[in-house]
């Protein structure tokens, strides 16, 4: 199957590239977005042509994918992720039955949604002949790089912090990535990555500066809309780092109207972040079209401590166009959010996907969001990776006390 790509286009300036070679941003700086000829699709390509394809994961949506040849594509098994209803918890926040529901992306391949944006980056590096990736990264894409480029034969060198989480370094390690700390802040080990392309002939996969990590973040929102029966929710709470997912969903709905496959209202999509590290909601509070960067990042939200994002403006865009907002929570509201759900729903999220839940219910509880609209959070990573209460209470073996058992 060819793909349907007609070419690749700036974000800001609207400047056109070609596809099918090496492009990182545009000639301003920009995050480069990949056009399809949709018209060729909508023609060749119905929605049940989707529902019906055997393939696996977000590889069913091929057709609004840009990989060409299918021996390109890197694939570690993904799944559709499912919804999952948070029964309890959404009660007691008050919603009505069946409105707060979770889309719980723990499942993918390494554990966090991040396999779907570098799944493709890998095979669009693989299809354009670039054989050593490089990524900054403080959390999950480092992991998700290092799978899917030793899977596909490719090197990856991965510089992390200092202070990235010992189980986010160690598992990039392990799945093939050559992976170093370094003594400075994410930008900087970006700007080392941006120093040595010349040098090195590594390519640098940095959020949004490649344009194919948005085309895979994408299908998060072509899937939801099939799962959806071609729905969508009225609204979206999704933690916001560098933002691709917000973005890349907002351009998947675009695209799904376009090609007519949906015809429903476009959800309001709201940004979430930490108190921590807020620039795109003090942006948006001060309605600016671009965000500026946010000193002394500090937040247990690891995904999204990014204090200053390349597609703020993008981001900005998505929200004003679909009638959201952004929203701050604190690491306090967070952390007993994701307790209460592990307690009474069996769910354990992720830090990030919990600051969705409690920005959810600020918004209910100060009437942002209507009981009876239907919410969907998004869950990004296992929480297993993630730092979990310690258990204290100990039983003697020699000397049991039953009564430590009473409820
Ligand atoms: C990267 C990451 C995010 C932020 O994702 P963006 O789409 O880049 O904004 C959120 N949660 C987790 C767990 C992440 O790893």
């Amino acid at each position: 199957m060819a793909s349907f790509v007609s070419h690749l286009e700036c974000s800001f300036t609207g400047e056109r590239f070609p596809s099918g070679t090496i492009q990182t941003v545009s000639n301003s700086g920009k995050p480069l977005l990949v056009k399809y000829d949709l018209e060729r699709i909508s023609k060749e390509y119905s929605r049940e042509d989707i529902t019906n394809s055997e393939e696996a994961g977000f590889w069913r949506y091929s057709p609004l994918l840009p990989v060409e040849l299918e021996r390109n594509r890197v694939s570690l098994g993904e799944v559709v992720t499912p919804l999952i209803e948070l029964e309890k918890t959404g009660k007691m926040i008050g919603a009505n039955p069946g409105m707060a529901i979770i889309k719980d992306e723990s499942r993918l391949p390494t554990g966090s949604f991040k396999a779907r944006g570098l799944g493709l980056a890998v095979s669009m590096a693989k299809e354009l002949g670039i054989e050593h990736l490089a990524i900054p990264t403080n959390g999950n894409a480092g992991s998700a790089l290092a799978a899917y480029a030793s899977r596909g034969g490719l090197t990856t060198t991965v510089l992390c912090p200092d202070n990235t989480p010992e189980i986010n370094v160690r598992e990039a390690r392990i799945q093939g990535a050559k992976t170093h700390l370094v003594n400075g802040l994410i930008g900087e080990c970006g700007k080392i990555i941006a120093d040595g392309t010349e040098s090195i002939e590594w390519f640098a996969v940095s959020t949004l500066r490649e344009p194919y990590r948005i085309e895979g973040k994408k299908t998060m929102g072509l899937e939801l809309a099939e799962q959806l029966k071609w729905n969508l929710p009225d609204v979206i709470f999704y933690p916001t780092g560098g933002g691709t997912g917000i973005i890349g969903m907002w351009k998947a709905f675009g695209e799904l109207v376009e090609l007519g496959w949906i015809d429903c209202r476009l959800p309001k999509m709201v940004a979430v972040q930490s108190t921590g590290c807020a620039p795109i909601v003090r942006a948006w509070d001060e309605g600016k079209e671009f965000a500026e960067f946010w000193d002394n990042a500090e937040t247990i939200s690891s995904g999204i401590r990014v204090p200053s994002a390349l597609g703020d403006f993008l981001i900005l865009n998505a929200i004003r166009e679909s009638g959201g907002f952004a929203i701050a929570v604190t690491d306090e509201e967070t952390l007993e959010i994701q307790n209460q759900i592990g307690m009474e729903d069996g769910l354990l999220l992720c830090p990030e996907g919990a600051a969705t839940v409690a920005a959810y219910r600020n918004c209910i509880n100060s009437g942002m969001v209507d009981a009876d609209e239907k919410a969907v959070m998004f869950n990004t990573a296992t929480g297993l990776k993630y730092p979990m209460p310690p258990v204290s209470s100990r039983v003697d073996k020699e000397n049991v006390d039953f009564s430590t058992f009473q409820s």
